[in-house]
């Protein structure tokens, strides 16, 4: 028989239960007749406070209180990939068969199909010896994503059994015999608390980069695999886009997106348009290798909590398989809003804007979870999970709380820019405020990868698109005429660049994806074209001449050369580029004689 607590105050998303001497601190507790379900997120002797995750309208004092005995925890396992949870990872698509679209409350339901058998396939044989994080079999989950079972913590012997088939979650598929002699089943499923990070063996710094296709990016402001970025995202910069572009093009092998919009509608387009989006790898449907965390709108914004640890918990998972793991988090600051709400209404001493004081500790533990590690188990695969947290200052504000907060956790912030946008210039990423803390790091493994000048090269970009910034300012003032023929080079040069590199169509078939290569060759031809218009200059070229050059309308679109003609293009280009800028300087040369 369960000890049941009373509730004695209902203040919104916070209920108080006396009589809780017997529950823990973060467990998953059932409210009143309605059973809702909360977490107790505070104990002060037989007092708890919980954080329920359903609406608490019509909850009264008297009403039962249960504890289930259990954190918050996710079942993780195959049936994953392809699904749309909410915050406490309630499949939406079957409360929708079971209750029509209207969540109802108290809905108990699991997150993992029960009756659904999976062909699983050994890789180890009986006798091998195991431990946790040792990969026993493997699942074709879906036609994208291998789910490799792994031997649940706390497990180590040897394999007494092992079998081959169709099998349910709950259905044995190994049987391990402890040194103490002990039979453990090792079943597809396997349950994981929300708050505790997953163990890994050894975490290690990022050093490749996460290549999105996405030039502004992979040029100017990388990201690593493992690493941290933020994106705030005015209201019609393009953000859904880039966030898109980012779900298809990584070469992430999973992704995970939270969405936790206050918007009704800001989810919907999200669930509406993922599964319409292809891999462009395999043509199948993102879903192939995608979980949603969708907090709908009629939850109350408690939930939006949950479904941030529930996000990266799954990530983890994907993580320990050894794979490498997208997540997104749409938007973090609503989570921090719901902090805030909470807080409040626990009556703790406000920090910033009534933003709780352990607000950035929050932040700091939700994107730490995130990186490269060595997993556990005995062969030493690599797992990454690279956090990308959108936030949404109001009013574009980049000092208040929660985006100032993040700024000081995550290694790359993209700055979208709604001024960009408004002049059409996609994606809207601010190259002047923009900034990746990886550029170093990772420009090893791009000159060792991509072309030896690449860090030199992007330098060059990146002094140019600042010497611009300041000789508008001069032009501003005293006009073009002012300016000496090299600067002049230098915000044609730069203009290029904007143009005809950082300029790209996500709706266009070539433009939306350029590979390292094609990225290189592109910067290449629009960079020489001014070092060796500087040179021309100085050996005496008019600077109209060399603008006027035909080559460079055939630079500026190189962006939508395929793939696998680039390598000529590129070549031929070069070529033209040399010769016609030599004509530009002869030219000059006789006239003058
Ligand atoms: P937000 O989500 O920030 O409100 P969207 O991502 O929906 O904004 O973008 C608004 C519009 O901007 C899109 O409908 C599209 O027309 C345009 N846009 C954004 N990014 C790009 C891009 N990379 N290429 C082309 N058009 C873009």
């Amino acid at each position: 028989m369960v000890e049941q607590g009373r509730i004695i105050k209902v203040s919104g998303p916070l209920v108080v239960a006396e009589g809780m001497r017997n529950a823990n601190l973060f467990d998953v507790v059932r409210v009143s007749h309605h059973r809702l379900i909360g977490e107790i997120i505070e104990m002060h002797g037989d007092e708890a406070s919980i954080q329920v995750y359903e609406e608490t309208a019509g909850l009264g004092p008297g009403e039962p209180v249960e504890t289930t005995g259990f954190p918050l925890s996710v079942e993780l396992g195959p049936g994953l990939i392809g699904n749309i949870y909410d915050g406490i990872q309630r499949p939406l698509e079957k409360i929708r068969v079971m209750v029509g679209s209207n969540i109802t409350r108290g809905i108990e339901i699991e997150a993992l199909d029960r009756n659904k058998k999976w062909y699983f396939k050994p890789v180890l044989k009986k006798g091998d010896k195991v431990k946790a994080g040792d990969i026993v079999g493997v699942v074709q989950e879906t036609v994208i994503v291998e789910h490799r079972i792994m031997v649940p913590l706390g497990v180590d012997g040897t394999i007494e059994e092992i079998r081959e088939g169709e099998f349910t979650i709950e259905d044995y598929v190994a049987k391990v015999r402890k040194d103490n002699g002990q039979i453990v089943d090792i079943k597809m499923m396997q349950k994981w608390p929300v708050r505790k990070g997953r163990p890994y063996r050894e975490k290690l710094p990022p050093e490749r980069p996460l290549i999105t296709g996405q030039r502004v990016i992979d040029t100017l402001f990388p990201l690593a695999k493992g690493g941290v970025a933020a994106v705030p995202g005015p209201f019609g910069s393009g953000k859904t886009v880039v966030q898109h572009q980012l779900a298809k093009w990584t070469d992430a092998d999973i992704v995970v997106y939270i969405g936790c919009g206050e918007r009704g509608n800001e989810m919907t387009d999200v669930l509406m348009e993922f599964p319409k989006l292809k891999d462009p790898k395999t043509g199948e449907s993102l879903m192939q290798r995608t979980v949603l965390i969708a907090n709908t709108s009629d939850m109350p914004v408690a939930a939006r909590e949950a479904s941030i640890y529930t996000g990266i918990t799954i990530a983890e998972y994907f993580r320990d398989m050894g794979y490498s793991v997208a997540l997104m988090a749409d938007s973090t600051s609503r989570w921090a809003e719901a902090l805030r709400e909470m807080s409040g209404r626990l009556e703790e001493m406000p920090g910033e804007e009534g933003y709780p004081a352990y607000l950035g500790s929050r932040l700091a533990q939700f994107y730490e979870r995130a990186g490269r590690v060595i997993c556990l188990g005995s062969d030493d695969r690599e797992g990454t999970i690279t956090a990308i947290g959108a936030v949404s200052p109001p009013g574009g504000d980049l000092s208040e709380p929660v985006t100032q907060a993040t700024l000081r956790i995550v290694k790359v912030f993209w700055g979208l820019d709604s001024s960009l946008a408004y002049r059409r210039h996609f994606p809207a990423i601010n190259w002047l405020r923009s900034y990746s803390l990886y550029v170093d790091r990772l420009s090893e493994w791009m000159n060792k990868n991509v072309a030896r000048n690449w860090s030199q090269l992007r330098a060059d970009v990146m002094k140019l698109l600042q010497e611009e910034a300041e000789l508008d300012e001069i032009v501003r003032l005293v006009g073009i005429d002012a300016l000496s023929p090299q600067d002049r080079l230098t915000l044609e040069a730069a203009r290029s660049i904007r143009e005809d590199y950082l300029h790209q169509n996500a709706f266009h078939e070539i433009d939306t994806y350029t590979s390292l290569n094609k990225q290189y060759k592109m910067l290449s031809l629009i960079m020489d074209f001014y070092y060796k218009g500087k040179k021309a200059i100085e050996a005496g070229a008019d600077i109209k001449d060399l603008f006027n050059i035909p080559v460079r309308e055939r630079i500026g679109r190189v962006k939508y050369v395929p793939e696998d003609e680039i390598d000529n293009v590129y070549i031929e280009l070069e070529k033209k580029l040399d010769e016609q800028i030599n004509a530009s300087i002869k030219k000059e040369v006789e006239a003058n004689a």
